[in-house]
């Protein structure tokens, strides 16, 4: 059992250094828009219309509260790294706690190991 327990500490090692590495982040989806302007016989307005964008935006709810920023054109591939970056932070928080529960629950069981040493018959409780 030892050699499991080592094993899924390192595995947590590797999450916890992987996160730091996580630089920024954002949270949010990014969406697409195309416009129609005001501007009489403008090309948004011709048939078949050609309207203008795209602009893009990013959406996202905190604490009940959603919010739309737009986002320019040139900050399109930083606000994606960062949105990347927050779907890894996700996916390694869920790895940690799926592994930290197994390490616990093995930590736990090999405590009471140690203190009978003696095997009880086959008394297994499901929790
Ligand atoms: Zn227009």
């Amino acid at each position: 059992m030892n050699s499991r327990i080592s094993a899924l500490q390192r595995q947590i090692d590797k999450i916890k250094r992987d996160l730091v590495q996580l630089d920024s982040l954002r949270f949010g989806s990014l969406s697409k828009q195309y416009n129609v302007c005001s501007t009489p016989g403008c090309r948004c307005k011709a048939s078949p219309p050609e309207r203008h964008g795209p602009y893009y935006q990013i959406s996202y709810t905190r604490k009940s509260i959603s919010s739309t920023r737009s986002v320019k054109r040139e900050d399109l591939a930083e606000v994606k790294k960062q949105i990347r970056n927050y779907a890894r932070l996700k996916e390694l928080v869920e790895r940690w706690v799926d592994l930290a529960t197994k390490l616990s629950e093995l930590q736990l069981k090999q405590r009471h190991e140690d203190k009978k040493p003696e095997p009880r018959g086959r008394s297994r409780r499901s929790a």
